[in-house]
């Protein structure tokens, strides 16, 4: 019998777990406050995050021998080439999040479209590659999201919330599907960290002993049950020395995880595109 969702791993794991970089940048602002382009403060936190964090987190990866994923605006990578460089050159996957971090929740078709070739060809410009996954900014995914990016060659989405394992999200004409690995917001550090006066956050920060104790948690409870623990961190935020610290206490722990594979997003999608899965219908609600 054929299964819906992926639950086995390879090399004699029991579990797998990923450790994914969201380099918003500024894109994440400017994508729904053009005008906060001239504050230069505002700024300047959102460029923390290629200029400072990303040193910082390719050195702990290796530390690590952790291969990541960085999931790449378009916009960004045209202004931090050398940033986006130096990632691919590491060995890490360079995945596609949008050109300026567009929500597609209230985006139309010819939108959606422009939006994934204007970042398909900004990373192929930068770095010379065709990405295979993708992450909705805010992870904002259409129901039609899965068909426009099969036809775009995509093996993988990273978006939806419905699962703990990966599993191949049906495009809806029948045949075609493409992975989905799902993710959680209590598995993203801008919960845990995000404040930037009128634009973003409660206010509150939240100390990193907390953000690893929350992490450590689930990375326990999922890698016990076989599933999937997929982290995602903006550079930005984890990037800065306390926050870098504490992520680096869970890499530290994954793995040394016997159980645990550690792997790319498109590594896991690649194993779950090989155990020929039932792809899932997800369907939108009637109201
Ligand atoms: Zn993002």
């Amino acid at each position: 019998m054929t299964d819906s969702f992926c639950t086995t791993w390879p090399h004699g794991k029991t579990a797998a777990a990923s450790f994914c970089f969201d380099l918003d940048a500024e894109s994440a602002v400017l994508s729904f406050a053009p005008q906060a382009a001239s504050r230069m403060s505002v700024m300047s936190h959102q460029s923390y995050g290629p200029l400072t964090g990303v040193p910082r987190l390719l050195r702990l990866l290796e530390q690590h021998g952790i291969k990541a994923t960085f999931f790449v605006p378009g916009y960004t990578a045209y202004r931090y080439p050398d940033t986006v460089r130096a990632i691919a050159s590491a060995g890490h996957e360079i995945a596609h999040h949008g050109y300026l971090h567009e929500p597609l929740g209230e985006a139309d078709e010819a939108s959606e479209i422009e939006y994934l070739e204007r970042g398909i060809a900004a990373l192929q410009e930068v770095a010379g590659i065709t990405p295979v996954g993708y992450r909705a900014p805010m992870w904002e995914l259409n129901y039609r999201s899965a068909a426009l990016l099969h036809e775009r060659g995509f093996l993988y989405d990273s978006s939806l919330m419905d699962a703990d394992n990966p599993y191949e999200l049906a495009t809806g004409n029948g045949v075609d599907s493409i992975v989905e690995i799902p993710i959680h917001w209590a598995l993203d550090d801008w919960e845990q960290y995000c404040y930037v006066p009128d634009l973003f956050g409660s206010g509150l920060i939240e100390s990193p002993a907390k953000t690893r104790e929350m992490w450590s948690l689930e990375l326990q409870a999922t890698t016990t049950e076989g599933g999937c623990f997929v982290l995602t961190a903006h550079p930005f935020l984890s990037g800065r020395p306390s926050r870098a610290a504490a992520l680096s206490q869970i890499m530290e722990e994954a793995v040394g995880a016997p159980g645990v594979w550690v792997a790319t997003m498109c590594e896991i999608a690649a194993h779950a595109r090989a155990q020929a899965l039932v792809p899932r219908l997800l369907t939108q609600p009637e109201i």
